[in-house]
């Protein structure tokens, strides 16, 4: 890639901040610089670029350290007027071309990366205005004849079209439930109603989401209205129900938008009004507001920020940006580029749906995704299951937790017995994992005994890490039998699968087994996910955080030793997400050399005034170089220029309650496994098989293929894909541009 000299690159972030854009820009300008293309930050939006001058600065490396974990934006994000009229505009071009800026990274919403598609189509003509108005030569027009331009989508609603997850979306999904989970505890207290209002004016992602992952009663979202006229009734039935089966807390989410089948707002004091009326209970309302914009950014945006920002450089560097501009988001668990245009008018046409109350089509354009989580909210908020259909075979399903604890468990058994339960069968959870297993300890689970699970962490069934051998399966087979199981779900890691591959192969067993990956490792096989594994990189991203508060004042390296066995997908995204200069893992390895030179590294940097240092270590990543050999090696050779502290993070890591990631996670596989099961036990097929999400799909695979798919001598699946991250995260934390991967 070569860029005429004097070329620059320009990034800003405007119209809403949105958590997660720092870990962008910090990507934007690092990935620019690394590619030998100068970089300047226009700051407060269009409004520096309008106004030129200082509020476009030029950025270099160290600029954007540090910036990782904080909320909002650093470069500042605003209004502005002037840049919708077109003298605006001409100012802004001038501004752009003085510092030979011919190539922008737009993050925002589609409000801003329409004008920016604006400014880019008038682009000649403007320099044109500026060639005839004496403020520009014609040969500084003629070499700065097309502006290039890649769009990234910051917005807290998730409301953009071609991308399948915004930045700052998830941080706002966060916010939320942390704000619910503190709710259910005091209405639960109490036995009260609170009606919550989220963001989303026009799209009730939040709103979806956030009731999915609370266990909330009821949602009113603005694509799906509720569909009788006198939704109230049905509402107030449906809460006074699930008060009747001993739900002690009700929550109402309500987006912002929501709306009638005829267009008109539902607002939450009219929700609020209603339930006190018609139950005649104490109900309080609680709007949420810019809480929800705030704080912290989750891992997942920092890890996405990163890559999106990334890709975006290497876009608008290439030719394939010459032509249109380009926008560039998630699509599928992939990134992916699109055209800007198509997907503004894309996200339009969801806007002309509502406000024709065509709500088929604006939730039809919100994707499978979006559709499936609400069918399965709409079952999930049933206070009591439908009744059994005549004629219709009733099973009996056992649900089981195996391997180490995984956040988010819980989730997938209480969504698991509750679909199970829907669908008319006798749902029976197995205590103490697979040594309850094969003590035949199984009890009914009711309707309201996974009450409150969707965000409790630990596994309430009890989980434990013994697989069977030849003897045990036939203990087990003999369970089953006496039991009458038709089915059996097992949410774990590495040991469930083995267990239930195990069951499979064995003559006795004759009911399908079906597997769904829980583990904080992410180190089951079929899955870019496992349940858990989000939790988890938000317990070690916020435990890192703290540790580098804790170095600022001191001249400090730190290695910190994380978990995942041998599987280095917790380490390398934790890493990403807290900007450690250097990740150590097993599947790569380390040598006596690489560690030499980090430590040369780390002593340049620490000799230029640097005062923090960050290793992050897999916990397996060398036996022999292991955390306490890394340290005195840095201890020794740092001398007195730093000290060296080790951190292991431990069982910190398996605790927690679960993210909003991994709670949705968790209860689409349950859904989709109980599916599954429901199928194989009516038509009388056994066979076994794992779910697993992939390219943003969940898919079925075949637990017969599993020792193809899985290394046994690890632990982890036989293809470790996640190091697909690696580049990123190399070049991200890297001491410089072109200073060498570490
Ligand atoms: P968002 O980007 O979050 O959708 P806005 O719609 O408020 O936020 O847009 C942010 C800024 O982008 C506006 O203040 C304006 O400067 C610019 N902008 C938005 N729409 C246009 C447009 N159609 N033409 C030119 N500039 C626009």
């Amino acid at each position: 890639m070569t860029v005429a000299p004097g070329r620059s690159l320009g990034v800003l972030t405007s119209g809403g901040d949105a958590s997660g854009m720092n870990a962008a820009v910090r990507a934007v300008v690092r990935t620019a610089l690394d590619r030998g293309v100068p970089v300047h930050a226009i700051l407060e939006g269009y409004q520096g670029m309008v106004a030129g001058g200082d509020l476009i600065r030029p950025m270099t490396w160290n600029d954007v350290g540090g910036i990782l974990q904080r909320g909002g934006t650093v470069i500042g994000t605003a209004r502005c007027d002037a840049f919708r009229t077109r003298p605006g505009r001409l100012r802004a071009a001038r501004h752009l071309v003085e510092r030979g800026i011919d190539t922008l990274v737009v993050i925002g919403g589609d409000g801003s990366l329409t004008g920016a598609d604006t400014l880019r189509g008038e682009w000649s003509s403007l320099l044109e205005d500026l060639v005839n108005a004496g403020e520009i030569s014609r040969e500084v027009a003629s070499a700065y004849e097309r502006l290039t331009l890649v769009g990234l989508v910051g917005s807290i609603d998730n409301d953009m079209q071609g991308t399948d997850i915004t930045i700052g979306a998830l941080t706002a999904l966060h916010r939320i439930t942390e704000a619910i989970d503190a709710l259910l505890s005091t209405a639960a207290s109490h036995q009260r109603t609170f009606v919550v209002e989220v963001m989303g004016r026009h799209c009730g992602y939040l709103a979806l989401m956030s009731a999915l992952a609370t266990g909330a009663d009821w949602a009113l979202i603005p694509e799906s209205p509720p569909d009788v006229q006198d939704w109230e009734e049905t509402m107030c039935a449906r809460l006074e129900a699930g008060r009747a089966a001993g739900r002690r807390a009700s929550i109402v989410v309500v987006a912002e938008g929501a709306v009638d089948r005829d267009g008109r707002p539902i607002s939450t004091a009219h929700v609020k009004r209603t339930l006190e009326e018609r139950l005649g209970e104490d109900v309080r309302e609680t709007i949420l507001g810019h809480v929800q914009r705030g704080g912290r950014p989750c891992a997942y945006d920092r890890v996405m920020g990163a890559v999106v920002g990334h890709a975006a450089v290497d876009i608008a560097l290439s030719e394939d940006a010459w032509g249109e501009a380009r926008l560039v988001g998630i699509r599928e668990g992939r990134v992916v580029d699109g055209a800007l245009v198509e997907a503004v008018a894309e996200t339009r046409r969801v806007g002309k749906a509502l406000e024709a109350c065509d709500f088929e089509t604006a939730l039809a354009l919100r994707g499978e995704f979006f559709q499936e989580s609400w069918r399965t909210l709409r079952t999930l908020v049933r206070a009591l299951p439908h009744p059994p259909v005549p004629g219709r075979r009733r099973l009996r399903l056992g649900v089981l937790n195996a391997g180490a604890p995984a956040p988010g468990m819980n989730t997938a058994v209480r969504a698991a017995v509750r679909l199970g339960l829907d669908r008319g069968h006798e749902m029976l959870g197995v205590r103490g994992g697979v040594s309850g297993l094969l003590e035949g300890r199984l009890v009914q689970l009711d309707w309201m005994s996974v009450n409150g699970w969707a965000g409790r962490g630990g596994s309430e069934l009890g989980t434990d890490r013994v697989v069977p051998d030849a003897e045990g399966v036939s203990r087990i087979a003999g369970v089953i039998e006496e039991a009458a199981l038709d089915g059996l779900l097992v949410v774990g890691g590495g040991e469930g699968y083995e267990t239930a591959h195990a069951l499979l192969a064995s003559e006795r067993v004759s009911v399908p087994v079906v597997c769904l990956p829980a583990s904080i490792a992410n180190d089951l096989p079929g899955s870019e996910r496992s349940v858990g594994g989000d939790t988890a990189l938000n317990m070690v991203m916020h435990a890192v955080d703290a540790i580098k508060q804790s170095a600022v004042a001191t001249r400090r390296a730190f290695v910190v030793e994380v978990m995942g066995g041998t599987c280095g997908w917790l380490a390398l995204t934790s890493g990403i997400a807290t900007g450690a200069e250097r990740v150590y893992l097993h599947e790569e390895g380390v040598t006596l050399d690489d560690l030499r030179q980090d430590v040369a590294h780390l002593v340049a940097g620490f000799e230029q005034g640097k005062r923090l240092g960050l290793v992050i270590r897999n916990e397996r990543a060398h036996e022999i170089y292991d955390t306490d050999f890394t340290v005195a090696l840095f201890e020794e050779e740092g001398g007195d220029l730093f000290d060296v502290r080790k951190s292991i993070l431990g069982h910190l890591q398996q605790g927690g309650d679960p993210s909003p990631f991994d709670r949705i996670l968790a209860t689409r596989l349950a859904a989709r496994c109980i599916q599954w099961l429901d199928a194989q036990g009516l038509s009388g097929g056994g066979g076994g098989a794992y779910v697993g999400v992939q390219w943003g799909e969940i898919r079925m695979h075949d637990l017969a293929d599993l020792p193809e798919v899985w290394d046994p001598e690890h632990r982890r699946p036989a293809d470790p894909w996640w190091l697909a991250l690696r580049p990123v995260a190399s070049l991200l934390a890297q001491p410089g541009p072109g200073a060498g991967r570490p």
